[in-house]
This record gives C-alpha cells, sequence and structure tokens, in this order.
C-alpha cells in the first residue's frame, strides 16, 4: 500500500458545478526504482500547483509540478541532478466510464492524487538522462569512467561514429593532395 502523496479536499465546492478552487502544497515524493536499476531520488519537497473544478460528472484537476531530481548519468553512472517540470491534469469521476476511460475514480470528498502524480513522473522523465552532453561513459573493458581517467584497454567494438569519420577522412583523400593513386 502506497502511502497517499497529495489528497484534495473538494467538500467547499461539491455543490456548486462549474466552482473551482486552487491549491498549493508542498509535496514529498518516494524515491522510485527506474530504468536499468538505478534509483530515481527525489529532493524534496517538490511544488504543485492545481485547480479543482467541479464539472457536475466529477472534478477536473488540472495545473502544474515541479522539483528536483537525482539520478545517475546513463552512460558512466555518476549522480546528475535535474530539474523538472510538467502540466498534471486528471479527471475524477464517481465511477467507471467506457468513455473516459483514462479517468480516475474518487469516493467521499477527496480526491487521491498519489497515482495522477506518479503517472505524469513516469510520463515526462526525459528519455536520456547525462551528465553532460559529451560524457565519454565507462571503459566496456575495466569500467573506468572515461570523463575522469584514460585506460589502456583495446576497446573491442569500434565506435561507430568515429569509423564514419575515418571512412568519410578516407575518402576525402586521407590529407596528401589527392595525386597518390597514379
Ligand atoms: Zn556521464
Ligand atoms: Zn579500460
Amino acid at each position: 500500500m502506497v502511502e497517499p502523496i497529495l489528497k484534495v479536499d473538494f467538500s467547499s465546492i461539491k455543490d456548486t458545478p462549474g466552482a473551482s478552487i486552487t491549491v498549493q502544497e508542498q509535496i514529498t515524493l518516494p524515491n522510485l526504482n527506474w530504468e536499468g536499476n538505478r534509483l530515481l531520488e527525489f529532493i524534496n519537497p517538490w511544488r504543485v500547483k492545481l485547480d479543482v473544478t467541479n464539472v457536475k460528472r466529477g472534478y477536473q484537476v488540472s495545473g502544474e509540478m515541479c522539483g528536483r531530481y537525482r539520478l545517475n548519468c546513463d552512460r558512466c553512472l555518476e549522480k546528475v541532478e535535474a530539474d523538472f517540470t510538467s502540466d498534471l491534469n486528471d479527471l475524477f469521476l464517481l465511477e467507471l466510464s467506457p468513455e473516459e476511460e483514462e479517468a480516475k475514480i474518487y469516493s467521499g470528498d477527496e480526491l487521491d492524487l498519489t497515482a495522477t502524480i506518479l503517472e505524469t513522473i513516469n510520463l515526462k522523465m526525459p528519455l536520456k538522462t547525462l551528465c553532460s552532453p559529451a560524457c565519454r561513459g565507462l571503459c566496456p573493458v575495466c569500467g573506468t569512467n572515461l570523463n575522469l581517467e584514460t585506460c589502456h584497454c583495446q576497446p573491442e567494438r569500434f565506435d561507430p561514429r568515429l569509423a564514419m569519420l575515418l571512412k568519410w577522412k578516407q575518402e576525402k583523400g586521407g590529407g596528401n593532395d589527392g595525386q597518390s593513386e597514379a
């Protein structure tokens, strides 16, 4: 059972279709297991600001969330710290509706935004996490962090970008004046 991250009490607008309330909260996010056996660490608190509107058949939530997180670089595994900002939208209904399969269900006078928040993080986290676009990663043979040190391993596989560059150089004449073919 997951501890709820954010619950919103909408009792003040439940009898007034069209009415909305604005909620601003600081939230605490639990660390998550992330792709590649990494730990996604949240630097808490995160901030959430949203409007909850009584749309008669339920409640529409729209707003945004932001905060900072730590995750390992995809290539060298060093921890990277970065900002996250995303909009946050969801519809809450009293019961499931086949037309609105994406909607969440609520009961009582509260909306539990835990799933909304976690889904948004899953969806909006960048696909790549790099400490720098030029990160050289780890040596595949000895594991040395190539940003910090060089090692003397023979690379088992040729870097395809380097291979392209060499091929291009050869086609250009490899640095002589182009007379060598005779
Ligand atoms: Zn890196
Ligand atoms: Zn090495």
